[in-house]
């Protein structure tokens, strides 16, 4: 995970001031909710972030409109970036807070070529806990969403 970390206030932060044009980004797809531009540590090359253009600090504080562009934005500039990088594989990674790994807090979700060996990586520590604790944990969500708007 990159190590860099934004603290400016909300409205200040370096996406905002991307947005703003106060700083200079390499763009590469704009429309009215969200902006794609190069990530300046290239992972990998072709590494593409994509961000709202409103402030937002996470996927919590996003509209579901806003997330359903993003996602389309995503999906635009990934098949750009499989014509013009050619990648075997793509990862799309969107990290919230802290213990999420998220280091710039406004929302963005990176669009990341991938190849063999390229040292990217992601520990995933399975617990496979019994079919009893899934049901449960399923009812408890279904119960949320249920409640939702
Ligand atoms: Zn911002």
């Amino acid at each position: 995970m990159p190590q860099f970390v934004d603290t400016s206030p909300p409205g200040q932060c370096i996406f905002c001031r991307l947005v703003a044009g106060e700083i200079p980004a390499a763009r590469v797809y704009e429309d009215a909710l969200t902006i794609a531009f190069m990530d300046l540590g290239q992972v990998n090359p072709g590494h593409v972030l994509v961000a709202t253009r409103r402030h937002a600090a996470n996927l919590l504080e996003i509209t579901p409109e806003e997330a359903a562009a993003v996602m389309q934005t995503a999906h635009r500039v990934a098949r750009a970036v499989k014509a013009v990088f050619d990648p075997p594989g793509l990862t799309l990674l969107q990290a919230n807070g802290r213990e999420g790994d998220q280091t710039v807090f406004h929302f963005h979700l990176h669009v990341v070529p991938r190849h063999q060996d390229d040292g990217i990586a992601l520990s995933w520590p399975r617990k496979d806990p019994p079919a009893s604790v899934l049901q449960d944990h399923a009812a408890r969500l279904r119960g949320a969403l249920s409640g939702a708007v």
